[in-house]
């Protein structure tokens, strides 16, 4: 197949004690994402963003949560893992269409940094990864601030167009 489509949705829970961690930036917050990992919810939806257009399975499958040696790991390496994959397959991301669903906080300042994060462990340019940030309005458990969301898609293609 020449192109590949996937998606993916995460959610984590916001406890205090954790830091925030959202596209590999840690941003200053009261609370953070609770996880087996570091909880970056815009690394694990796009990881599984890309794990679906190759249907090759979701995160869960590659790093358990039942698998000690990733607690608290950086989900750099997550992405680093799918990044090779890509490769092993041939592909290439096309482009990144991400968002964040979180009540607080602002995130505007920080997307930047996501951006070149994300474009240097896939190896694409930033103009091809774009990533949005909303609310539910105060509605349910990101409203009230319990969680944080994110949903990615993402589009691959085949190295040389076979
Ligand atoms: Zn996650």
């Amino acid at each position: 197949m020449k192109n590949r489509i996937g998606q993916g949705l995460d959610v984590h829970q916001l406890s205090t004690g954790t830091p925030l961690i959202i596209g590999g930036v840690s941003i200053p917050f009261k609370m953070g994402l609770k996880g087996h990992s570091d909880g970056d919810v815009l690394y694990h939806a796009i990881v599984d963003a890309i794990l679906g257009a190759l249907a090759l399975g979701d995160i869960g499958q590659y790093f358990p949560s039942t698998d000690e040696s990733y607690r608290n790991i950086d989900s750099c390496e997550f992405l680093t893992y799918t990044q090779s994959l890509i490769r092993e397959k041939d592909y290439e991301v096309s482009n990144i269409d991400a968002t964040i669903i979180l009540q607080d906080p602002k995130l505007s300042i920080y997307i930047a940094e996501m951006k070149k994060n994300i474009s240097q462990i896939l190896a694409i340019p930033t103009e091809a990864i774009s990533i949005k940030a909303t609310t539910t309005d105060y509605l349910g458990f990101i409203g009230s601030g319990e969680g944080i969301a994110a949903t990615a898609v993402a589009l691959l293609k085949k190295i040389n167009g076979n």
